[in-house]
């Protein structure tokens, strides 16, 4: 079968002749209807990743049809279509036990440590049955649609930190797919106003397009804190979320909130950029910071239903499909930010 391979940084190739997996036991192998690029998957395909054992196939936002089932697996069949939360725990360390999965001491990732959805067929693990990861696609939800579940579900783990209500303001730094879905879930929790700050002036005007409710500061070009003092009557922000890799969005966010306000530091930095905050901030404003890391089954079983709902248009932003043989095109697309969300569908 058609696959594509990480070896490591700036290291991967299509190959045309990977051996297909055979379902075993009680795993399954599906054929990838579609499968979206994360970030992760381009700074593992630029800068590689530890996280990753290579040679492994890498994607894992993903939707599949099961062509392929072990004999012991009775909760599912050939013919379903399934979507999943690719990260599965063990089931019973600490954090699972407190059902934080994601947290998990021995957490293992589809396209980390098991093969991933960039190829034409993938083997779900039977762990992932086991631990509740894998689940019925719901019809009425397109393929493109149903791989999108899984980062929107990051965005929901790192929201539920920030218990965002009615009449909040919410920042956001960043305007890609993430930026943009944490302005679509503040909005569904009756956040207002929601500024979107963003550097890059065609993704900006870009993203305001498709969220029309919300202010767009593009920094560089205004002054940052002065705009921000407007459009919140002088008093800061209630919620900030850095949807961006940049220390410097951080260190922002700390002097842009309001008192008592709530951080997520959504994107990671890379190890040489890590960042330093003012904790006199933090101190003197009771700000609460926090992280976030992947997301549970439960939240992307949630994400799922309100796209089936129709409460989340996600189809708006899947800008461009393409066949795995120019997935490296998507990937340059996502690093030129000519695109919010690329979707590659194998067959
Ligand atoms: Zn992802
Ligand atoms: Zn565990």
């Amino acid at each position: 079968m058609k696959a594509f391979i990480y070896e490591g940084a700036g290291d991967s190739r299509l190959v045309q002749d990977f051996p297909p997996p055979r379902a075993q036991g009680d795993s399954a192998v599906i054929r990838i209807r579609a499968c979206s690029v994360c970030g992760s998957d381009l700074r593992a395909w630029q800068h590689g990743n530890a996280r990753i054992s290579p040679p492994r196939i890498t994607g894992h936002e993903l939707c599949g049809e099961i062509v392929d089932i072990g004999a012991a697996r009775k909760d599912f069949a050939k013919g379903q279509r399934i979507s999943m939360a690719p990260a599965i725990g063990c089931g019973a360390c600490y954090s699972c036990s407190r059902g934080f999965t994601n947290l998990c001491d021995d957490l293992k990732t589809i396209g980390f440590q098991f093969n991933g959805a960039f190829a034409e067929y993938m083997e779900v693990p039977a762990i992932a049955f086991e631990r509740g990861n894998v689940y019925r696609t719901p019809d009425g939800v397109t393929d493109e649609e149903a791989a999108l579940a899984e980062p929107i579900a990051c965005v929901v783990n790192g929201q539920e930190f920030l218990h965002i209500a009615e009449g909040d303001s919410v920042a956001i730094f960043g305007s890609g797919f993430i930026g943009c879905m944490h302005a679509e879930l503040a909005r569904m929790s009756g956040a207002s106003p929601i500024i979107m700050i963003e550097p890059n002036k065609s993704r900006a005007e870009a993203a305001h397009a498709l969220i029309p409710f919300s202010s767009l500061i593009v920094s560089g070009e205004m002054d940052l804190h002065s705009e921000v003092k407007r459009l919140t009557s002088g008093k800061g922000v209630d919620v900030i979320v850095t949807a961006c890799p940049v220390g410097q969005a951080q260190r922002d966010a700390l002097s842009l909130a309001a008192k008592r306000g709530r951080i997520s530091l959504f994107g990671g930095l890379a190890k040489e950029t890590n960042g330093f905050l003012d904790s006199n901030l933090i101190h003197y404003k009771e700000l609460s910071i926090h992280g976030v890391h992947a997301s549970t089954p439960r939240q992307n079983q949630d994400v799922m239903k309100w796209i089936a709902a129709g409460k989340l248009n996600v189809r708006k932003y899947i800008t461009r499909i393409y066949p795995l043989e120019d997935i490296e095109t998507a990937f340059r697309d996502l690093q030129s930010q000519s695109v919010f969300k690329a979707v590659v569908k194998p067959a």
